[in-house]
């Protein structure tokens, strides 16, 4: 076990970013209901993912992880996980052909409420309020009640992450999720997209191939591999109190889990050395990513990579890069370089949107498609030239015909963001976007 770590040494450490509640008793009864509740996720999941991220970090795979930049209490609904986790299948399809690897998939699912903010306050006209930070925290309407911290939000947030990982896994081994039907998805989005023409030819070879395997006689109904999927949840593990809660160690091994997701992830605001996040993170023994922005320096990453993953366990560590389009050349490539000269064992994915953001003339938070796809093509360049793998992908999307990220070939305008822009944080892709990227992706991987 990590040394003199227990689940709430975090508690000694600085810890930003974290809601104060008015009411202590309050907190304290929602800590020890949620201590009293069973795991979402088992300890033996968390190690069958970490050993999927070990053959990823050893060039034998290709991560994808996404979802939800915030998911909300509203939008909680059965056709919202669903098309989510179907775009995901989709997605993950096409990114496994190209690759001819195992794509490890990875939902920003089942538990992505809390967010860290740009700033504590947001003003509209002459009106001051705390800043919304996610729905297990306090609420997004803008009135001074709802912004108080409520710890009671946190057994709704527990209770909804039950439910979506509950229909997760129904989704994922009940049938649903077969290779051809998931396919058959793909070919009807291409029917109806302005790439048809681009991406058919490797939509046809896809089927090519699933053909040619039935007429050898696998049928894709009856084997496991084909018939269904492996898929797990994450999220920034930032609701310290919640996290701690949901702690248990494991009968088996006797180590520590975070059993409210299969991996969890440091954002970039958290990542400081004697931050209370890394402090909780480095105690428990599910796979942790790490978000590296542009004030990450090589040296400090590796004191963190000393603290995070002291025994430099293959799958342990994730690094998400999120530097923006024009800066992950030459910010990532020290980085690498320097993890590749101390020889830790990681995955490196790439977060093509948290650099990325615009505000529209119109006011809207948005992403432009183009960015996006320039830093993912950055992150791969970077990864050839230092001949290391290009081992991921993080991205905020949902399965829903959204407005919120401009461009893609189903050219979304700066205009046309009204439409549909139904986040509660970030500008996600929607489900064409999200498909295409995975097209375009498939070429890099190609390369
Ligand atoms: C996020 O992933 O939603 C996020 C806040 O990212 P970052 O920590 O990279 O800013
Ligand atoms: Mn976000």
């Amino acid at each position: 076990m990590a040394n003199n770590w227990n689940a709430n040494s975090w508690r000694g450490a600085e810890a930003r970013h974290l809601p104060s509640y008015p009411d202590a008793d309050k907190l304290h009864a929602v800590e020890q209901t949620l201590t009293s509740f069973p795991p979402l996720v088992f300890a033996g999941e968390a190690r069958a993912l970490k050993a999927d991220l070990a053959q990823v970090a050893a060039g034998k795979g290709f991560l994808l992880q996404g979802g939800d930049c915030a998911e909300s209490f509203a939008e909680f609904h059965p056709n919202n996980i669903r098309d989510t986790f179907r775009v995901l299948l989709q997605m993950a399809v096409v990114l496994t052909f190209a690759s001819k690897q195992p794509v490890v998939k990875v939902g920003r699912m089942a538990g992505q409420f809390a967010k860290p903010r740009s700033s504590p306050v947001e003003k509209i006209g002459d009106v001051e309020l705390p800043s919304y930070l996610g729905d297990n925290i306090n609420g997004i309407e803008f009135s001074a009640e709802s912004r108080i911290p409520d710890p009671e939000r946190m057994l709704r947030a527990y209770s909804q992450a039950a439910a979506t990982l509950n229909l997760l896994r129904a989704f994922s081994t009940g049938g649903y999720a077969n290779l051809r039907q998931v396919h058959q998805w793909t070919l009807e989005h291409i029917g109806k997209s302005p790439w048809a023409t681009k991406f058919s030819e490797m939509a046809d070879k896809i089927g090519e191939s699933l053909d040619f395997m039935e007429a050898c006689g696998i049928d894709p109904q009856t084997v496991p591999q084909l018939k269904g999927t492996s898929f797990y949840t994450s999220h920034e593990a930032l609701l310290l109190p919640y996290e701690e809660a949901m702690t248990r160690q494991d009968s088996l091994t006797g180590e520590w889990y975070d059993t409210s997701a299969h991996m969890l992830w440091i954002g970039d605001r958290t990542r400081f050395e004697g931050s209370a996040h890394v402090e909780y993170l480095r105690g428990v023994n599910n796979p942790i990513g790490m978000k590296c922005g542009p004030s990450l320096t090589p040296d400090a990453l590796l004191k963190m990579l000393d603290t995070l993953n002291p025994a430099r366990e293959a799958g342990r560590i994730t690094l998400i890069s999120r530097f923006g389009h024009d800066k992950v050349e030459a910010g990532l490539a020290p980085l690498v370089r320097a993890v590749k000269r101390e020889g830790h064992p990681v995955v490196w994915s790439c977060d093509p949107m948290h650099g990325n953001v615009i505000k529209a003339d119109n006011g809207y938070k948005t992403r432009p498609f183009d960015r996006i796809l320039g830093e993912a093509k950055g992150f791969f360049a970077v990864h050839r030239a230092e001949g290391t793998h290009a081992g991921g992908i993080h991205i905020e999307m949902t399965g829903r015909d959204v407005t919120e990220c401009t461009g893609g070939a189903v050219a979304i305008t700066q205009e046309g963001l009204a439409d549909r822009y139904h986040t509660h944080c970030d500008p996600r892709l929607n489900a064409a976007q999200s498909i295409e990227l995975a097209f375009l992706l498939a070429e890099m991987l190609n390369l």
